[in-house]
């Protein structure tokens, strides 16, 4: 019998933490879980830990992992307990861990998965802000270190499948590829009056029509920063300069995203909109395995329907895009700002609508410059954070 391959989680308790389970538990025999982690959730990663049994459980907050280690010792179970977030890098590193799923939100996961790449393994990457922060980083990473990048990203993982094999080594160019299409549903405000949208709750931009994600990428698929911050990512994981690359507005979230070919073909991915799809491709790739995700059911498949994404509407698209033609900390600071702004909306702080403006704020006073070395990314991400702080508190709502 093979030896199964070891999988680490980093951000295990969260909506890809939880959907990769799901399907790692379809296929026991293959897979071992070594490692789970999460940042406070003690609960879930309690409960995960009893049903998976894996060797480690890093929380990155120590009182919470206190409580983790007491309530496991409680139930008489021998999981090791690390705290804090230098942990999360030596876990993704462990040499009996094969895979790493990169599923921590915003840039705590830029660290841990760049560990990850840098130990050579394969990565599963869901957190896209990592490779927007420091895209030619952790693409370096990956090639000197003989890392397999995999993307988890529905449209990215969707591109992956429609291109080539040889595409890693020869390029866009000599594959023949014209375009990059980016399929993204418009989320829950595609068609509420523009004059609502200072109004909208939290809850409302959260109530995603397609997809049950993570509040903080629901709220970035409410703006559609989600959608810049995946061209960025489909310029660092395909190499695609930004005018190859185009955005979609395709409502039903069937189509993932599609390659457009030098003849006139178009290859696309579809499948239900549940993330086990291509978290089940990646952990199995080259070959395929169950995911637990229905089938298709062609004759139930009404319309298809495509529209140039809006631009006024959304205006994080339009700051995302100017941010990578930017180039070198830019998009490390949209990003921070970015974060910043939404929290700050989740937290009822700000309006919906401030959001892209505190980005665009933000972008204006915070010079970007070459993103060189990591200490140079993180200290942009740091005044960029400083910055819109300041431009959440001149926007505050009052309370
Ligand atoms: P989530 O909020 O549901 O889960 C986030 C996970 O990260 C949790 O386990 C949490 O404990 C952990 N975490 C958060 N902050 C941390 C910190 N400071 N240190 C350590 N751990 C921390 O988010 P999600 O929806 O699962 O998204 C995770 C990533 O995957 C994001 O980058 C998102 O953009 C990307 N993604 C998600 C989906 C989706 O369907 N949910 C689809 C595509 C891409
Ligand atoms: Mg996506």
């Amino acid at each position: 019998m093979n030896a199964r391959a070891g999988v680490a989680i980093l951000g295990s308790t969260g909506s890809i933490g939880i959907s990769t389970l799901d399907v790692l538990r379809r296929h026991a025999d293959r897979f071992r879980i070594v490692a789970l982690t999460a940042q406070r959730d003690v609960e879930t990663l309690l409960e995960q830990c009893l049903t998976c049994a894996p060797d480690y459980a890093v929380m990155a907050d120590e009182t919470a992992a206190e409580h983790l280690r007491g309530r496991l010792r409680a139930a008489g179970r021998s999981v090791e307990v690390l705290a804090g977030a230098t942990e999360l890098e030596r876990v993704a590193a462990l040499p009996e861990v094969a895979q790493v799923m990169a599923a921590i939100v915003g840039a705590a996961g830029l660290l841990p998965t760049l560990a990850a790449a840098r130990a050579g393994k394969r990565v599963l990457l869901a957190n896209k802000e990592a490779l927007v922060m420091a895209g030619p980083l952790f693409m370096t990473a990956v090639r000197e270190h003989g890392a397999e990048l995999l993307p988890i990203d529905s449209e990215h993982n969707a591109v992956f499948q429609c291109l080539p094999p040889e595409f890693a080594t020869a390029g866009l160019e000599r594959c023949g590829v014209r375009r990059i299409v980016l399929t993204g549903s418009g989320g829950p405000f595609r068609t509420t009056p523009l004059e609502q949208l200072p109004e909208v709750t939290p809850d409302q931009a959260c109530a995603h029509p397609n997809w049950r994600m993570g509040r903080k990428i629901s709220v970035d698929s409410a703006t559609m920063m989600n959608k810049g911050l995946e061209v960025i990512e489909a310029h660092w994981l395909f190499g695609a300069p930004p005018d190859r690359i185009e955005a979609v507005v395709h409502p039903q979230s069937v189509i993932h995203s599609m390659v457009e070919y030098q003849d006139g073909s178009v290859l696309a991915q579809l499948g239900h909109p549940d993330m086990r799809t291509p978290i089940a491709h990646a952990l199995a790739w080259p070959r395929r395995m169950a995911s637990g995700v229905a089938f298709l059911d062609f004759a139930r498949l009404a319309t298809l329907e495509f529209q140039p994404p809006d631009f006024a509407r959304f205006p994080a698209l339009r700051l995302a895009f100017a941010a990578l033609a930017a180039g070198g900390t830019a998009p490390a600071i949209l990003n921070a700002a970015n974060e910043v702004a939404v929290q700050a909306f989740l937290e009822q702080r700000i309006r919906f609508t401030a959001i892209a403006a505190v980005v665009e704020q933000t972008l204006e006073r915070v010079s970007g410059r070459a993103a060189e070395t990591l200490a140079v990314i993180l200290d942009d991400d740091a005044r960029a954070r400083a910055a819109a702080g300041e431009q959440v508190a001149a926007r505050a709502v009052e309370g």
